[in-house]
């Protein structure tokens, strides 16, 4: 997935109650988008890799999930968390524990730096979850005191990229070693799920996704927009042209759902009310509108309440619906920027789509640029537009 939003709340995830207590008193009152993609998702075994900024909860996202597959009465490790600095292991380490304050569940942290012998007299009282760099981990487990074979069901990499560069990635590789084995269980793959979090995920990790992963569900947060997947049109019209123009390409088109750009809030409007007189359902937003209004248009258009959906600018970001698959630019934009967000899908693993423009006189020049600065191309619309691009 990319950007969406499913509206999800801590307490419609079925967590365990005393872990939904911890999470409200650390201060958590709703999701943050990247746990609303991938907690549901990891928590139901899956493999996960995610990728999201800095700063948007990661660490919440990994935590949350694992923290709910733990048996505090088994006295082993069930959850290990790798990352790449002793820093970052103890602030990890610290957040499972506020998150886990309820539960009663054993965080070990573990780095270089630290004395071993300290490591393996901790490891002989119960430990659910260790968290540590990925040298002191390999040590402890090559030397049979972590057993991670027993029951880890559970392994995370944050700052993927880095652990899997070629300063941890040997260490990893070994790491994985240990680990119970996959099993294939009717179908379902049982025994270990690997999460993969990172801002960043360079080729390596895509190596490492076809190596040791299995079928993960990819998340990607970071809005890169991009044309691929996405057809591009334009029809010549005289402005008064436009509403017949469109009403031509509704009854030609097999819209599942399209969203109809206009360059101003006035214009919006007016073409809002021109597609309920043909005869289309349609929905429409602007910035004049009142926030919670416009949330709710966004909301039930994603849910597939109404087809079409026009608006002004204010809604080019985050409009990555999988069910869109015609837009519609009835006004064309001043700037390459703009149509880029107006028809760039984020993420690589883009659908297909259609994009049209209504294109006048006075917007040629603008066609010629934008097609230009973006090195895309924008032809002619064909009298029939091939039903397999969209
Ligand atoms: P990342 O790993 O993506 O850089 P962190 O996991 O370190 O981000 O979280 C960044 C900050 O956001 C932390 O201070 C954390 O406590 C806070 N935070 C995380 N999730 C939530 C949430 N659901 N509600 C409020 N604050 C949150
Ligand atoms: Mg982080």
């Amino acid at each position: 997935v990319t950007g969406t939003s499913l509206n999800i709340d801590f307490e419609d995830m079925g967590l365990p109650r005393a872990l939904l207590m911890g999470i409200f008193e650390a201060g958590f009152e709703r999701p943050s988008p990247i746990q609303e993609a991938a907690i549901p998702s990891a928590l139901s075994g899956r493999d996960i890799l995610a990728r999201a900024k800095n700063g948007t909860g990661k660490t919440a996202a990994f935590i949350i999930p694992l923290l709910s597959k733990i048996n505090v009465s088994k006295p082993y490790i069930q959850g290990v968390v790798l990352v790449p600095t002793r820093e970052l292991a103890l602030q990890i380490a610290s957040v499972t524990k506020t998150l886990s304050k309820h539960m009663g569940v054993e965080v070990m942290v573990t780095t270089g730096g630290t004395t071993l012998k300290d490591d393996i007299l901790r490891l002989q009282q119960p430990v659910h979850v260790l968290v540590g760099t990925p040298g002191r981990i390999l040590d402890l487990a090559g030397k049979g005191v972590a057993d991670l074979g027993k029951g880890c069901g559970v392994f995370v990499m944050d700052e993927a990229d880095k652990l899997l560069s070629p300063e941890f990635g040997p260490v990893m590789e070994s790491l994985l070693g240990y680990l119970p084995k996959r099993k294939e269980q009717e179908g379902e793959s049982v025994g270990r799920q690997v999460m993969l979090f990172s801002a960043t995920f360079p080729m390596i990790v895509k190596d490492f996704k076809d190596k040791h992963m299995n079928n993960p569900y990819e998340i990607n947060l970071m809005d890169e927009l991009t044309l691929k997947g996405v057809t591009q049109y334009y029809a010549y019209v005289e402005e008064r042209q436009k509403v017949h123009c469109l009403n031509t390409l509704f009854s030609k088109l097999q819209i599942n759902q399209s969203i109809i750009f206009c360059n101003s809030t006035n214009r919006v409007e007016l073409l809002a009310k021109k597609i309920t007189e043909l005869g289309y359902s349609c929905f429409y937003s602007h910035a004049k509108m009142l926030q919670s209004h416009r949330n709710r248009v966004f909301h039930d258009f994603r849910s597939g309440t109404c087809r079409n959906l026009v608006c002004s600018d204010l809604l080019t970001r985050g409009i990555d619906i999988q069910a869109v698959n015609v837009v519609i630019n009835f006004d064309f934009p001043k700037n390459s920027e703009t149509y880029l967000h107006r028809i760039g899908r984020s993420g690589r693993f883009g659908h297909l789509g259609l994009a049209i423009n209504l294109v006048t006189y006075e917007d040629r020049f603008n066609l010629d640029r934008i097609e230009r600065e973006l090195g895309t191309e924008i032809g002619p619309i064909p009298r029939e537009v091939d039903r397999g691009l969209y």
